[in-house]
């Protein structure tokens, strides 16, 4: 195999190299038991690959099975009720993934009788599908030549032929797909995407690639020239801000605590959280307003930093216990008193569960 820099169009005889090597590696080592790979239904693989997206495989193992076993096809999926997502999303994080393979499931039972669409323009017309998945919904469900640029892929073919850059920069992402492009197998593109995928994650890792049993190691531009650490490139950092809140956990006579839902936008949507206090309202009025009690006791404990993409999140939890019973019934769309043996069955942001359960093994 011949090495190309500066240009993406590769020879007809570089392309069945690359992709012979790929293959027969994949034959010997590549993963075939993922719980995903067994009936590769087009709902199937969508599922796996939404829960893939952020999470690692062997995170996803644990959920995935959960999941299918509650939600075997996209109708009973679209019929569910979002709170029932989100609880089975619980701990994956990024909930906004879970929200639109709700939302898609939903167009799909309503638009498309029941059947997530065939072609890689109608899929990526759908809430939270993107031209990667599309291309793994299409290459490993139906065996059709879509190309993929995950991010184990965009790693492969960074190093492979040395594309310098930050692949989410526009002219980067553009030589990665035409690569992409050119070089998936038209035979067995299920075959060969997945063993991209399992190379890059199992030799081509982000820091300490394993060159020497890689099949492409002797045509690897970054690794003869010994700069794998130089690519993908980095985006350049930025300074995150930080933000300061008050959690409070307002706990009732019978041991129980107070949630409340998440407006549908912003951070954690839709998801079962803690009141917060505000410059505004002070920790002592938010209990009141919500409850119609003042606390009895109050502690204050340590606080913790949740780092979001774009901030981080600095929570001051405040522990409020009313020994008096609230007035008002909280049971409602937006509040609800809730035992701390319980809280599994609710869509809870995974650092909120964190303080929840901490506070469930103190009492
Ligand atoms: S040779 Fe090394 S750097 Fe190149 S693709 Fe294989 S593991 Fe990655």
């Amino acid at each position: 195999m011949e090495l190309v820099t500066g240009s993406t169009t590769l020879s007809r005889h570089h392309i069945t190299t690359f992709q012979h090597s790929i293959l027969e590696w994949f034959d010997h080592h590549g993963r075939k038991d993922l719980p995903w790979q067994q009936t590769p239904t087009s709902y199937r693989v969508w599922v796996s690959e939404i829960m893939l997206q952020q999470t690692q495989v062997s995170v996803v193992k644990n959920y995935y099975p959960n999941f299918m076993q509650h939600f075997p096809d996209i109708t009973t999926l679209a019929n569910a009720q979002q709170d029932e997502v989100l609880s089975l999303w619980s701990g994956l994080g990024y909930y906004s993934r879970a929200r639109n393979l709700h939302k898609t499931a939903q167009i799909v039972r309503d638009e498309c009788l029941g059947e997530l669409p065939a072609t890689l323009g109608e899929l990526q017309a759908l809430p939270g599908i993107g031209r990667s998945t599309a291309g793994a919904i299409l290459s490993l469900a139906q065996q059709q030549p879509a190309a993929i640029l995950d991010g184990n892929v965009k790693r492969v073919l960074a190093r492979c032929f040395a594309i310098a850059g930050w692949p989410g920069k526009s002219s980067v992402l553009t030589q990665l797909w035409s690569l992409s492009e050119q070089l998936t197998s038209t035979v067995r593109p299920r075959d060969y995407n997945q063993a991209m995928m399992d190379l890059g994650a199992a030799l081509c890792s982000r820091s300490k690639p394993d060159c020497r049993p890689c099949p492409l190691h002797r045509h690897c531009i970054a690794c003869s020239q010994e700069q794998q650490h130089l690519y993908p490139g980095k985006k350049a950092t930025k300074k995150l801000p930080h933000r300061h809140i008050k959690m409070l956990l307002i706990r009732d006579a019978a041991g129980r605590i107070l949630l409340e839902k998440r407006p549908q936008t912003g951070i954690w949507a839709g998801l079962w959280s803690l009141p917060e206090a505000t410059a505004e309202r002070q920790a002592h009025t938010a209990c009141h307003q919500l409850t119609g009690a003042q606390p009895q006791r109050i502690h204050t404990l340590e606080q913790r930093r949740h780092t979001f993409s774009h901030f981080h999140l600095h929570i001051q939890p405040v522990l409020m216990h009313l020994t008096k019973p609230a007035h008002r019934v909280m049971d409602s769309e937006r509040l609800v008193w809730y035992k701390l043996d319980q809280l599994n069955s609710l869509g809870i942001a995974a650092p909120v569960m964190r303080l929840l359960k901490e506070i469930g093994e103190k009492t």
